[in-house]
Parts: structure tokens; sequence; C-alpha cells
């Protein structure tokens, strides 16, 4: 079997942890697995990091913070390499660019386009266990390093899993699995067997962070078996399946939260054609993702435009978009941070109405004020303020019968 295992910064955060690590990777080894072990930068070396470079410049230059990031991955791929020698076997690390990652040229958030993993797959013909720097690439057009976005070790695994085509990409974390919402703020929350993809893709991209959701991307489009599960422990974790393959159909399968958007609110634009598209090309030009949007009923020929975007991006936006103002003539923009998203999920969403009406009243009841609302079919989300989310996630999570000790009718087999 070829096995491709992934492990967090918590996973590798010191050097004990490392040990643990290499004598796991060993195990899978002495098995009689082809292993590639993908590792993250130890604990929060890579928050670290940035408050170093944000520390010299506010704005830092994307191509030297990639080449910054990524010698966090470099130090625990190294550590591990050696730990793995002390186990009795042989270890070869690779840099994401030694591992044949390829990627496009957008710094700190590059898509994969290619990977050539020639180097790899001699190593592993060597008898050797293999180690990848995750979250990092290179790029063929400009020759940089980059990096894949906050979290994107999970995608490097799950796209070296697919070229490879592994058995099985393992994602070590400290949870161990996905849960029905984040166990650090819902305490109730139920360790699930299986999720979708499609639910996967929804959680993860409404800020669920246990699976970067390019990784799901991958997963689904590439057919990867993916399994969520501890570093602490050998307790089976959680698989990520197709839908045909995913038993249990739940009408609501999970509730998310993200505290890392800011809201952008333009105020007095003009109300007609033209407008809306001026501005989100001008944030797309600028590779910023837009999430939520919403555009108020316009009174006296103007109206007001709000959208999402990672707080990251929230300085560039908001020069991007008073840079349109002589053009446009709104009245002003403001940036607010304290904001937080809650969003429910489920594929049974399409199929049974009053779930939005569910949620909202769970939040009036914990007298937590919606500030927009948006929805896919089987997505509700919501933005409240940050200091409501914990509150927020509760109610819904309990509303709908989440928890491990509630019995209600809202998880159901709909086959
Ligand atoms: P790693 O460093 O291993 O990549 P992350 O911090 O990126 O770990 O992801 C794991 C974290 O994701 C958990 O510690 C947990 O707080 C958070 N999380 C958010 N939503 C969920 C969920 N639905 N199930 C499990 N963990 C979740
Ligand atoms: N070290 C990177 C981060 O903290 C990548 C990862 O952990 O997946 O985001
Ligand atoms: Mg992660």
């Amino acid at each position: 079997m070829i096995v491709v295992q992934k492990y967090g910064g918590s996973s590798v955060a010191d050097t004990d942890r490392v040990k643990s690590v290499a004598a796991r990777a060993a195990k899978a080894r002495r098995e009689g697995n082809d292993v590639v072990v993908v590792v993250s930068a130890m604990g929060k070396s890579t928050d670290q990091l940035i408050n170093q470079a944000h520390d010299i410049a506010p704005e830092p230059p994307g191509r030297e913070l990639d080449m910054l990031l990524t010698a966090g991955e470099r130090i625990s791929m190294a550590l591990l390499a050696m730990a793995i020698h002390e186990e009795g076997h042989t270890a070869r690390s690779f840099t994401g660019s030694q591992a044949g990652i390829i990627t496009d040229a957008v710094h700190g958030k590059a898509r994969i386009i290619d990977i050539t993993p020639g180097r790899i797959q001699e190593a592993l013909g060597g008898g050797h266990i293999v180690i990848v720097a995750g979250f990092q690439g290179v790029s063929r057009d400009s020759k940089d390093v980059t990096t894949l976005g906050r979290g994107g070790s999970d995608t490097t695994a799950v796209a070296l899993a697919a070229a490879l085509d592994a058995d099985v990409c393992e994602i070590y974390t400290d949870v161990d699995g996905v849960y029905t919402a984040d166990p650090r703020i819902c305490p109730t929350a139920r360790k699930q067997d299986t999720v979708s993809h499609e639910e996967m893709l929804e959680l993860a991209a409404s800020g669920a962070k246990v699976l970067q959701v390019r990784s799901v991307e991958y997963a689904r489009n590439h057919r990867v078996p993916v399994h969520v599960r501890s570093s602490f422990s050998w307790a089976d974790g959680t698989l990520v399946v197709p839908e045909e393959d995913h038993m249990e159909q739940a009408i609501v399968s999970g509730v998310a939260h993200d505290t890392g958007e800011a809201k952008v609110v333009v105020r007095g634009v003009a109300d007609q054609p033209g407008v809306a598209s001026r501005i989100f090309t001008d944030l797309a030009d600028e590779a910023i993702n837009v999430d939520m949007i919403v555009q108020n009923v316009s009174a006296d020929g103007t109206t007001d435009i709000s959208f999402t975007v990672p707080k990251a991006d929230g300085n560039a936006a908001m020069r991007r978009i008073q840079a349109l103002a002589t053009e446009l003539g709104f009245g002003e923009v403001v940036m607010d941070d304290d904001i937080g998203k809650v969003s429910l999920v489920g594929a049974g969403m399409k199929t049974h109405p009053g779930v939005a009406s569910g949620m909202f009243e769970a939040l009036a009841e914990a007298g937590v004020n919606i500030e927009m609302i948006s929805t896919s079919t089987i997505r509700i989300s919501v933005v409240v303020r940050e200091a409501d989310v914990p509150a927020a996630v509760q109610a819904v999570h309990e509303r709908f019968g989440l928890g491990a000790s509630d019995t209600t009718d809202a998880r159901e087999v709909t086959s």
C-alpha cells in the first residue's frame, strides 16, 4: 500500500511530538507500506513568522513572505527525517519545490497546477520514508517559491496522494475527526464516522479549519480516500467519502464558524448598472476572495453594498475601493473586523423547508443579532458580532439536535 500521512502543527509542536510522529511513520513502514509524510510547521511557528514579518513591514512583499513562511515546514521536515533515522529507518526530506509541487504564481494562496513526483517515487523505490514540506510549491512561470494559503499542508497531502495513487491519505491533527461543530467552542459536538465531500466542502468553506477547502476539492475531484484522525491516539477518525457512500444523510450535518473575515460597507453607491461589477472586478483583479455580498434596497437613487473578505485582505480591499471613490462617487467605505460568520450545513436541507427559520429562531432566543445572511442549497450563513459566535454556534447546534446526547429527529436516515 502507498500511505500518505499529514501531520499538522500541533502534531509536531515540539521535539517529543516529532519523535512520536517518527514512530508512527516507522510503524507504517514496518507494516510494509510505502510511506510519504507531509508536515506542517511546528506549533504556532507560522503565526510567529507572520508576526515577525509584520513587525518589519505592515504589508510585506508576497514573494518574501512566502520565502519566510516556507522555512517553517523545512524545519519540521528535517527534524522529522532525523527522528526517523533514530527509529532505525531511512528518510529523505524534500521541499515542495523538490517534491515537484508546481503552482501558479499567486503568493500566499497559490493553486497547485501540476505534480511531478519523480524524486518522491525514486526515494520510495530506494526504501526510504519520504517527507515533504507541506503548504508550499514553486511556480514554473516566476520560478519563485509559493505558499498554498493557511492550512495548505492538507492540500499538499491530498494532492500528493492523488498523484501517487495512494491507498489512503491520513490527516493527523489534534482532534480525532470531523465533529458536528468545532469541539473547542461547542462542548456537545459529536464526532462523525463519515462525512460526504459535498458537506465537508461547505463546512471547510464556512470556516471549519480541520481541513483546508482546497484539499476537499482535490479529494472529491480525484477520489482520494481521506481519513481525518488524531496523532494523539489510535482511534479511528472520520472518513471523507463520496456522496453515494455516505449512508447517514442528515438534514443538517454540522455548524461551522469563521472569525477570519472582515465586513466592508460601501455606503451611498449610485443604484445603476455596472457599479457592482466595477467594485467586484477590481477586487477579483487583486485576487481578493469576496464571500458574502448584500446590497440594500435603494433609497433616493443610492444604496449600500456590504461584503466580507478575509481579514488579511481587508486593507487591500479598502485601498482598491477608495481608489474608485471619484469614479463611482459613493459616500464612504468602512471596515469592521469584529464580526464572525456562523453557518449551518446539511445536504438534506435541499428538500426540507423550515431549516432557515429554525436557525434564526435559535439565534433570536440566544439574543444574537443577525447582520447579514447568505444561503446555498445546502448551507445557511449569518454574520454576527464576533463575541456572539460561541453562543450562536451552541444555540444552532442544540436547536438541530446535533449533540452527542441529543436524540431529536433532525438527524434521520433519508437513504
Ligand atoms: P492542524 O494544525 O492539525 O492542521 P488545524 O488547527 O488546522 O489543525 O485544524 C484542527 C482544528 O480544527 C481543531 O483543533 C478544531 O478546533 C478545529 N475545528 C473546526 N471545526 C471543526 C470540526 N467540525 N471538527 C473538528 N475540528 C474542527
Ligand atoms: N503551516 C501552515 C499554516 O499554519 C500550513 C499548515 O499548517 O497547513 O497555515
Ligand atoms: Mg490545518
